[in-house]
């Protein structure tokens, strides 16, 4: 290892390791077999040469970490500190995660405090083990990826070349999952910017059960994206390219506060500095009652819709109980249906299946088919304005919410024979939702 005064022998040792992979690729260049793998075999080299060039760069800062001693305080009496001696320390690295010998400053308290602080830890950051940021970072995504066996041994080690246990990479996860949950509570986990004028901000909500503990319990979620990020990729297909999730285990009240804390950041203000939201947000769900209870409660004005999907299939299966036996027949009432409603003749439409409950010759069966789908309707009849919506350009369908339920809870939490207590699956549920929210991972574990 290189002394710390001996900078210059350090950056010429440096120079000639970079110097001999500079050859060794040359002569694998003359090797056709061996040159299909040169990536392969720079690669490995390339990391080890990064670590001994890290290494370089923090014990180059030695010198005026060992000065700065004097401008960081005494966490106890808030005194200055005092450079004492240089000391061997280990840290981890986001390059191979191997343990890796570094010479640190080390500060104690002027004024007596039992106080020992290694300013390079300190500047890094590290946590208890040595881990940098940006390693802490990896691990993190790793574990919220995958489940932290094969986030560990397969993400990290075989896919990064970063060698790290399944209980490191749970450890950093509960961390960083600490901070996500706070964040995204207040609204804050994720990119938001003002809506343009022309904007509006969507807001799709739904819920989908785990289990966790003894039973099954409901994952309430909501996906939040402004009309501006959401161009139209093919006929039915939408990309969002700015998005912000939510979920909880919790209640409705739990999710509705959280949504309006992140809602808060997109909406425009007026000159008193509170957000306007009138005409400037539109909600989608499936109708369900709670959730027509937090849209009224979180986001009164909103433009409440019923998912089209939900609406249309419960008109299909509606349609082949009244013409059982007629394909023909009943396709052509769904589309009656779905064109009094896309033409705004919601009224038209209810006033039609209340006639048709009193029709003598339906079967028992037909008629309370069509009772309950007027059921159904008759309560959300605000929220079938699918022609003023298309008037205005707004999506009508919960996709986003769906393919949501599936990137956030399905594919990490309900795997075959996965078992999640309430703590472990909060933990997740905030990873999760950092993860599919845009910029959700920046700044997690600096602050964790
Ligand atoms: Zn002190």
């Amino acid at each position: 290892m290189p002394k710390i005064s001996d900078a210059a022998a350090a950056r010429k040792m440096l120079h000639d390791k970079l110097d001999e992979l500079l050859n060794r690729a040359e002569e694998t260049a003359k090797d056709l077999h061996k040159f299909k793998e040169v990536d392969k075999m720079v690669r490995d080299e390339v990391l080890s040469l990064g670590e001994d060039v890290v290494r370089f760069g923090i014990e180059a800062a030695a010198p005026s970490l060992r000065l700065r001693a004097r401008d960081t305080p005494c966490p106890h009496c808030k005194k200055p500190l005092q450079f004492k001696q240089f000391r061997r320390t280990t840290i981890r690295t986001s390059l191979t995660g191997e343990p890796m010998p570094v010479l640190s400053p080390v500060a104690v308290c002027a004024h007596g405090c039992a106080v020992l602080l290694n300013l390079v830890r300190h500047g890094l950051g590290l946590d208890d083990d040595g881990r940098t940021i940006r390693l802490r970072e990896l691990a993190a995504m790793a574990g919220t990826i995958e489940p932290f066996e094969a986030a560990a041994s397969q993400v990290l080690s075989e896919l990064a070349g970063i060698t790290m246990s399944a209980n490191g990479v749970h450890g950093i996860c509960q961390d960083v999952a600490e901070v996500a949950r706070e964040r995204m509570n207040a609204g804050m986990l994720g990119q938001a910017r003002t809506l343009k004028r022309e904007e509006v901000l969507y807001v799709m909500a739904d819920g989908c059960m785990v289990w966790v503990g003894d039973g099954w319990h409901e994952v309430k979620f909501a996906v939040i994206f402004p009309s501006g990020s959401n161009p139209l990729v093919s006929k039915d297909r939408h990309t969002t390219t700015e998005r912000q999730v939510i979920c909880t285990l919790g209640d409705r009240e739990d999710l509705g506060d959280a949504v309006w804390n992140a809602v808060e950041r997109w909406l425009p203000r007026d000159v008193d500095g509170n957000a306007v939201a009138a005409g400037k947000i539109v909600f989608i769900s499936d109708g369900s009652v709670w959730l027509r209870n937090m849209c009224e409660e979180k986001l009164p004005g909103a433009f409440v819709l019923l998912d089209w999907y939900h609406m249309a299939e419960h008109v299909a299966e509606t349609a082949k109980i009244l013409h059982a036996g007629n394909d023909l027949a009943a396709h052509r009432w769904r589309k009656e249906q779905e064109a009094l409603l896309m033409n705004g003749r919601v009224s038209a439409m209810l006033n039609g299946l209340e006639l048709l409950t009193r029709n003598a010759t339906l079967t028992k069966a037909a008629c309370e088919a069509v009772t309950a789908l007027h059921g159904f309707l008759e309560p959300r009849r605000a929220s079938l304005r699918y022609c003023e919506a298309k008037a205005r350009g707004y999506l009508i369908g919960s996709g986003s919410a769906e393919s949501a339920a599936n990137h956030v809870v399905q594919q990490r939490m309900k795997r075959a024979g996965m078992r999640w207590e309430r703590d472990g699956a909060t933990a997740m549920l905030a990873l999760r939702a950092a993860w599919r929210s845009t910029k959700g991972f920046v700044g997690l574990v600096k602050a964790a």
